[in-house]
């Protein structure tokens, strides 16, 4: 629970507990003043005017700097985390390009080993050049951890669940480990979304988002985020990269990922019992090796699953018996699942992952990763049945 922010529609005045699907609806948003209009306007201007005094009307001067559609947007994202201020990118990418981009040269970052592939990428292909230093580390093994810190560490970055593994590590754990060596932890919450990961509560202090997937919903847009449980000079930095580095949405795709916000909780509820559905299934298939899905009893970190996440989400993964080819001949069969990558939306999709990943890839060979949509999960099961023969 937490409360609307306080400059937004006219029931904020009143301090109030508020649940996420209240939340998803309201925060950040009021009835346009100037035009009675109930959903937002697009506000497609580029610049803003000026006052005779230099003042600016509702304090937007350039749509880099920041627009009305996107301000709704951060205020709505900053609420969903329970943090106190949230930025918006271009793309998920550009979100986690700034938080490295907000750290120094000779400065060093803790990183998963199994994690969303262009975060290591990104690490290693760019950042490395700039002098910023980064170590590859299993973050469910906390001795592993600690070990790799060194007295320059800033910042630990973690993913969980993991992509395309559905590893889980313990958030809390990991930011006493950074807190204990003055480090910051940042999360990448996207599979999990403010539904199903409450992470400030855990400790961390930045959350980052793909909002091309779940808050968007819909397959639809490209967009990222990034919020902040208390501000400080890495948040200030962080803005300024936004601000100065301009790698921003645009007021079409902040309105855009509004609408999808609005019914995250209800989708992100339909996707697990979904996934659960299907992982079940799958689980107990004699053709299928292994499925990796939070929502399993046995996925191997249960006990952190049980205090860590409130629902197990859309995404699994799954070893298909008899390697590549035969994985690869299943999901030609399919009907109802497309081949395709990218998550979150309302449509499932199926991806063998290692062909996509390239040589530097963790994801078995006969690996495929499932983004349940919201299509019934009768005929989601009646369509592995077929394809599975
Ligand atoms: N983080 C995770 C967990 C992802 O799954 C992805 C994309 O698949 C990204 C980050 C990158 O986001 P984007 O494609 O919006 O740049």
């Amino acid at each position: 629970m937490t409360t609307l922010p306080s400059n937004t529609a006219s029931t904020t005045s009143t301090a109030r507990d508020l649940q996420l699907e209240t939340l998803c609806i309201h925060a950040g948003h009021r009835v346009d003043p100037g035009t009675g209009a109930v959903t937002s306007p697009i506000v497609l201007t580029t610049t803003f005017e000026r006052a005779p005094d230099l003042s600016y009307v509702a304090g937007n001067n350039y749509v880099r700097s920041g627009n009305p559609n996107r301000t709704e947007l951060e205020l709505c994202l900053a609420a969903l985390e329970g943090g106190t201020d949230a930025a918006a990118f271009a793309s998920g990418s550009a979100a986690t390009s700034a938080v490295f981009q907000a750290l120094a040269t000779g400065d060093h970052v803790i990183a998963p080993l199994d994690a969303y592939y262009g975060t290591g990428a990104m690490l290693t292909n760019i950042f490395a050049r700039w002098g910023l230093a980064a170590s590859f580390v299993d973050l469910t093994d906390l001795a592993a951890v600690r070990a790799a810190v060194r007295p320059n560490t800033k910042l630990v970055w973690a993913e969980t669940p993991s992509n395309p593994l559905l590893r889980i590590c313990d958030i809390a754990a990991l930011a006493a480990i950074a807190h204990d060596a003055g480090a910051l932890c940042a999360i990448d919450n996207t599979w999990a979304t403010p539904m199903g990961q409450r992470v400030f509560e855990l400790g961390a202090d930045l959350a980052m988002h793909s909002t091309t997937k779940y808050l968007g919903g819909h397959s639809d847009l490209l967009g990222g985020a990034l919020v902040a449980r208390a501000g400080g000079d890495m948040w200030d930095r962080i803005r300024t990269v936004q601000k100065e580095g301009g790698a921003v949405p645009s007021a079409f795709d902040c309105w855009l990922l509004l609408r999808g916000v609005r019914t995250l909780p209800w989708r992100m509820r339909a996707h697990s019992a979904n996934a659960l559905a299907v992982a079940e299934y799958l689980a107990a298939h004699p053709k299928i090796d292994k499925v990796h899905y939070p929502g399993l009893t046995s996925h191997p970190a249960r006990e952190i699953i049980a205090r860590q996440m409130k629902l197990p989400g859309g995404m699994l993964s799954i070893e298909v018996k008899g390697g590549m080819a035969e994985a690869v001949a299943f999901t030609n069969r399919l009907k109802l699942f497309t081949r395709a990558t990218s998550l979150g939306g309302v449509e499932s999709l199926i991806e063998h992952r290692q062909s996509v990943e390239g040589p530097t890839t963790r994801a078995p060979a006969n690996l495929l990763r499932v983004s349940v949509g919201l299509e019934h999960p009768h005929d989601l099961k009646a369509d592995l049945e077929q394809a599975l023969g």
